[in-house]
């Protein structure tokens, strides 16, 4: 694939509250980084190779950016991998569709099952993951990559969907919570007291409901007091990521909102088409929004920071 020229774009920003003026830098500019993908998803910024991870799931591809070459394909085939993040050692963890497991490449570059079945059963499709600071690894697994042929293959449901703590000290996989009809995103707050999960519903009814729930989060990994946070509107809700100040920035039909540690609305940026999923990134501030926004890799540089490892 060629190298697209970084194309500014009429990025608008709109402050709900005061304080996310504060946040958009004066002169910065969104930019559209690459085109031509089918699908983008699973952003992961890797601050030591200097470069961003991201998903083409139909072109079943794992791609790199770096802002001196540009993308490049970094792994092929990909087993239609979804989210991505790296573990407390730096190496990356990857949820596969058509695996229907979550995997770890280690530091050779060899490929490591880590669960693809809990009670016998076999996983749908993992969505999303992230890393917990005692190295425990989070996940969701809706239904969505085998509703189709075109995310991984249409294959038969064997759980209800569900969010799963796997621990790679013991090998157990954990049921945390079946509330949810299409679990997706997810993130845990700075002090990891609370975890946020999107609730994107039931894609194969109308109008699946489209909102943001927040988990207390107890010092031994123990899920309470399930709430709704925010409800995305315009929905579709999905990837999520989390500054230095707690402050979530969630994906929506109409872009990215910024959202308070107590559900308010601070301020959106729209883009031009549904943002999948969003990571931050840029050595070593951390201060760039990674967009995937459906078929472009979009970048803007924010006076914010993503809280620390973004796992
Ligand atoms: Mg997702």
């Amino acid at each position: 694939m060629s190298r697209p020229l970084p194309a500014p774009t009429d990025v608008r920003f709109e402050a709900a509250d005061p304080v996310f003026k504060s946040y958009i830098l004066g002169n910065a500019q969104m930019e559209c980084l690459a085109e031509g993908f089918r699908w983008i998803e699973g952003p992961v910024w890797m601050g030591d190779w200097n470069c961003l991870l991201f998903e083409d799931i139909p072109r079943n591809r794992t791609m790199m950016w770096r802002e001196a070459e540009g993308v490049s394909v970094w792994r092929e085939p990909s087993d239609y991998s979804n989210g991505l993040a790296r573990d407390r050692q730096g190496r990356l963890i990857a949820c596969s569709h058509r695996g229907r497991c979550i995997t770890r490449t280690e530091h050779d570059g060899s490929v490591t099952l880590l669960a693809d079945r809990f009670e016998g059963k076999r996983l749908n499709a993992p969505n999303d993951v992230v890393v917990k600071g005692d190295g425990t690894i989070w996940f969701t697994d809706p239904l969505y990559g085998i509703l189709s042929d075109y995310e991984g293959g249409r294959q038969e449901i064997e759980q209800p969907p569900a969010l799963y703590r796997f621990d790679p000290r013991d090998g157990s996989l954990q049921s945390m919570s079946r509330d949810f009809d299409g679990p997706n995103g997810l993130a845990f707050s700075p002090d990891e007291r609370r975890l946020y999960v999107s609730e994107t519903g039931d894609q194969r009814q109308e109008n699946p409901v489209q909102v943001l729930r927040v988990f207390d989060v107890s010092p031994d990994g123990a899920l309470s007091n399930l709430r709704d946070f925010y409800k995305v509107e315009p929905g579709y809700t999905d990837g999520l990521a989390v500054d230095t100040d707690g402050n979530i920035w969630s994906s929506a039909e109409d872009g990215v909102h910024c959202i308070s540690p107590e559900g308010k609305l601070l301020g959106r940026i729209f883009t031009p088409a549904l943002v999948s999923n969003l990571c931050f990134g840029g050595s070593p501030y951390r201060n760039r929004l990674f967009l995937g926004v459906s078929h472009s890799l979009y970048a803007v540089y924010l006076n914010r920071r993503g809280a620390r490892w973004p796992g």
